[in-house]
Parts: structure tokens; C-alpha cells; sequence
């Protein structure tokens, strides 16, 4: 598998060495509960202690401010039940956005179908929510509001500041689901009026089933996992040590390389769009062309959006690895992108999009081989996809 290309980053990321060496320790031989009092104990809290540290100084937090959970979904559960209470209350309001991640879509659902009312807001044809519509749907009895900080899709960025700015003025509380965010664009919470934010390790070069929900102190959050008073009770049972330590590592080795990485993803971000979103094939980009994720394109295929699970395995054959959208897609496959749906794509649209994410471990020579084995692909899928079909005005939906 040397010559395998891994261009799905927003789907998980490959753990970064330093990390898997950093928990190594915490898999063997320092085994203790971080609530013992003995030695061993107290040598895992005090691990436990400084990841806390180093994941609040990626967002800018106090370490009391970051609560571990056990994923990024978890974190964004705890974030929208636990701010409406258990049971959640029942003339609450509660306002999203028509293109989040099932964990906050679901979870939504969920607390509507428990007497709690949802809005959720549309997008513009780029993926963002207007903040006009967030202060037209504010209501006195509105709650929360939560909205992504960026799409697992498109990659699109929302405008955060602004969007948490108006809720905090009608009184609502501002969670942001910034999972994808984490570790690839500045994140301060010292700055941004957001009282929650959620964070997944395994998005950023950490392990897999570790995530964080910073919580600003004076927010009423109730817990939703009640056990033995781990995480000052908002989250009981005992910590996956090796785990957050993994994501403490992680996050710092993000903070630090975070501005030498951007400006590399974003050139290869850019010659990717250059390269797909030319005349030679009939690709336009998806989400905003500026707004976006360092390294995450997301590309729709005019007349050939039947074929987008064909190109995914054509790309497997070759040993690329690419998306047709979240991984969670896998679960639900064939169904259009409630994502591509919200921007205005039709359903055949909406089910054949392209997602290469890059991140810390893909090259330019990667690039490269890509848009060369992709014009293959593609001519054999369809020989005619010609300038006739993009002048047919396909580039322009994106
Ligand atoms: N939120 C977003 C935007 C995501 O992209 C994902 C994962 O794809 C999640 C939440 C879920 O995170 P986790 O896999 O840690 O539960």
C-alpha cells in the first residue's frame, strides 16, 4: 500500500506518530484510575490534567472549561441535552441549521419528539447560514442555539462571531459543533461569544473515540451520563486515559504547526480546484470557494452524479481513498446529501458528490497523481464529458 493515496482526512485522520508514542506509557504501564489515590492514580490524573491543559490552549479555553467525552457526537449530546435539561423542557426552543452532522440533527430530533420546538435555518447556495435569518427566527423562549463551525461536506466556514453574537444578545445559549474545525483553523473561545464547543480527537491526528465539549463557566449544562462524578459530574465514568492523552498530544502538535500547515493545505487545496474545477472535466466546487477548510474540496460531477459510488471504487482500485460524502453516508447509502439538498441541489445532484479532504500527510506528489488517475477515471466512466458539458453551465451551482 505505498502507493496508496489517503484523501479523506474529514472522514478520520491517520494517527500522528508523537501521538501513538505519547500514549504508549498509558496502554501498559501506567494503568491507574484517575480517581485512585495511590500512586498510580494519581500519575494517570496528572496526565489526564495536562492534556486538559493542552486541549483548552488549542481553543483558547480554562482547562475547568473542557469536559472529555467519550466522541465528538457525545460532546454536541451533552451540548444540546443538557442545556435544555433532563427531562429536556418542553416549551424550549432550540435553533440549528438545515446542514449540521446527525450528531446535532438526530439529537435535535430526538428532543422534538420530547415536546421541544426545533428551527432549522436554511443555507445560501455556498452552504452558510445568513445571520439575518438566525435574528429572525430568535424567539424569547429560545434556548439554544447551535450551529457548525465548519461542514464535514463542503468544508464551508460559517460566520461563527456573528451568528454566536446574536443569540448571546437575545438571551440563548451559542453551541458551535466544531469538530471538523478542531486543529485546522484558529479556534478562541476567549474572543469568540460561543458558551460551548465540541471537539473530536480522532479528526485531528488523535485516537479514535475521544472527544471534548468546552463548556464556558456559568453555563447551565445538566449531565446526560450520571455515574461516579468524573469530569465535575458532567460527565461520570472512569477516563480513557491513554485516549486523552493521545488527544492532548494531538492538539498541541495542531496548535503549534496549525499556520505553516494551512498555507501548505491551502496550496494544494488550491491546485486540486484548479485542476478538477478546469475545462477538461465536467467538475464544479462545492461550498464557498474562500470560506472553507484548509485542504477540503468537495467537487459535484455534471452528468455523472449516478456515478459518484462507481468513481469511489474506481478511485479504491487505484488504492485512492476519497468520499461521496461523511462517512457517515455508509449508513445511509444511495440517500442524497441533506447538505447538497439545503445549498438547492437536486436529489440526483445532491447524491454524487466527490469529497478529497488532504490534511498533515499528503504531498503535492499526491496531488499530482491524483488529477492524473481521476482524468482516467473519468474519461473511461464517461467518455463525453467534454466543454460542451460544462458550458452547459454546470460550473456556475457550485
Ligand atoms: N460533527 C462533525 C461535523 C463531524 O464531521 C463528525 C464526524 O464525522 C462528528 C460530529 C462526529 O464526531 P465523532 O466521530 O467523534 O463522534
Amino acid at each position: 500500500m505505498s502507493s496508496s493515496i489517503y484523501f479523506d482526512n474529514a472522514a478520520t485522520t491517520p494517527m500522528d506518530r508523537r501521538v501513538a508514542e505519547a500514549m504508549q506509557p498509558y496502554l501498559n504501564e501506567i494503568f491507574g484510575n484517575p480517581s485512585s489515590l495511590h500512586e498510580q492514580g494519581r500519575t494517570a490524573r496528572k496526565a489526564v490534567e495536562k492534556a486538559r491543559e493542552q486541549v483548552a490552549a488549542l481553543v483558547h479555553a480554562c482547562p475547568d472549561e473542557i469536559i472529555f467525552t467519550a466522541s465528538g457526537t457525545e460532546a454536541s449530546n451533552l451540548a444540546l441535552s443538557g442545556s435544555l435539561g433532563i427531562p429536556a423542557r418542553r416549551d424550549a426552543h432550540i435553533i440549528t441549521s438545515r446542514i449540521e452532522h446527525p450528531a446535532v440533527l438526530a439529537t435535535c430530533a430526538a428532543l422534538e419528539k420530547c415536546g421541544v420546538f426545533v428551527t432549522r435555518l436554511p443555507v445560501n447556495s455556498d452552504g452558510l447560514v445568513a445571520p439575518s435569518e438566525l435574528a429572525a427566527a430568535l424567539r424569547p423562549e429560545t434556548r439554544l442555539v447551535s450551529i457548525m463551525a465548519a461542514n464535514n461536506i463542503t468544508g464551508t466556514l460559517q460566520p461563527i462571531a456573528e451568528l454566536a453574537g446574536i443569540a448571546k444578545a437575545a438571551g440563548a445559549f451559542f453551541h458551535t459543533d466544531a469538530v471538523q474545525a478542531g486543529g485546522k483553523i484558529p479556534l478562541d473561545v476567549s474572543a469568540l461569544p460561543v458558551d460551548m464547543l465540541s471537539l473530536s480527537a480522532h479528526k485531528l491526528y488523535g485516537p479514535k473515540g475521544v472527544g471534548a465539549l468546552f463548556v464556558r463557566r456559568g453555563t447551565d449544562l445538566q449531565p446526560v451520563i450520571h455515574g461516579g462524578g468524573q469530569e465535575r459530574g458532567f460527565r461520570s465514568a472512569t477516563e480513557n486515559v491513554a485516549g486523552i492523552v493521545g488527544f492532548g498530544c494531538a492538539a498541541e502538535i495542531a496548535r503549534v504547526t496549525m499556520p505553516e500547515e494551512t498555507v501548505r493545505l491551502v496550496a494544494l487545496q488550491d491546485r486540486l480546484i484548479e485542476g478538477l474545477c478546469s475545462d477538461q472535466f465536467p467538475a464544479y466546487l462545492l461550498g464557498h470557494r474562500y470560506k472553507r477548510l484548509p485542504g477540503h474540496v468537495c467537487v459535484g460531477l455534471a452528468g455523472m452524479e449516478g456515478d459518484a459510488m462507481h468513481l469511489l471504487l474506481e478511485f479504491d482500485e487505484h488504492g485512492i481513498a476519497v468520499s461521496s460524502g461523511s462517512a457517515c453516508s455508509a449508513h445511509h447509502p444511495g440517500s442524497p446529501s441533506e447538505t447538497l439538498l439545503a445549498m438547492g441541489f437536486d436529489p440526483v445532484q445532491a447524491r454524487g458528490s466527490l469529497r478529497i479532504t488532504l490534511g498533515r500527510f499528503n504531498t503535492a506528489d499526491e496531488t499530482e497523481r491524483f488529477l492524473d488517475i481521476f482524468a482516467k477515471i473519468v474519461g473511461k466512466l464517461n467518455p463525453v464529458c467534454s466543454r460542451a458539458l460544462v458550458g452547459a453551465g454546470y460550473r456556475q451551482a457550485g
